[in-house]
């Protein structure tokens, strides 16, 4: 028998043609079926979205929505609720922007402590030179 006639679906997100409809939970607020992949995506939004978790910082439990991804320049792991993130920011701005051991203002131009320095942030050339010579 032909398949004349055959009705196509098309996901009610991604507007693709769909051979297997997949059914939206109620929740999703989604009308009409979804395509296999839109499908795992909202499964996973709405997840996460009743998760909860722990700042990594100072340790309080929020919604995942509430809490923020760390800088990757930060280099940490984990979420950090509002506070702490604007505090990290904070610092992290001052750490840029100071020279690390005599607190001056940096210029364009920063040096990089050396890594066996075991110092994080940044210093001034007068700095980095006495460093230098203090430590090799
Ligand atoms: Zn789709
Ligand atoms: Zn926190
Ligand atoms: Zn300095």
């Amino acid at each position: 028998m032909p398949l004349l006639g055959k009705k196509s679906y098309f996901c009610a997100i991604c507007r693709k043609e769909i051979k297997h409809k997949h059914k939206p939970k109620s929740e999703w607020q989604v009308e009409g079926p979804l395509c296999g992949d839109c499908y795992v995506d909202q499964m996973r939004k709405f997840h996460e979205l009743s998760l909860k978790q722990n700042c990594v910082t100072c340790g309080v439990e929020k919604d995942v929505p509430d809490l923020w991804e760390p800088r990757y320049q930060w280099d940490m792991k984990g979420l950090l609720c509002k506070e702490c993130f604007d505090k990290k920011e904070g610092e992290y701005k001052n750490l840029k922007e100071y020279c690390k051991m005599c607190g001056k203002k940096l210029g364009v131009i920063r040096y990089h402590p050396k890594s066996k320095w075991s110092m994080d942030g940044q210093l001034c050339r007068e700095c980095w030179d006495s460093q230098k010579a203090k430590m090799g």
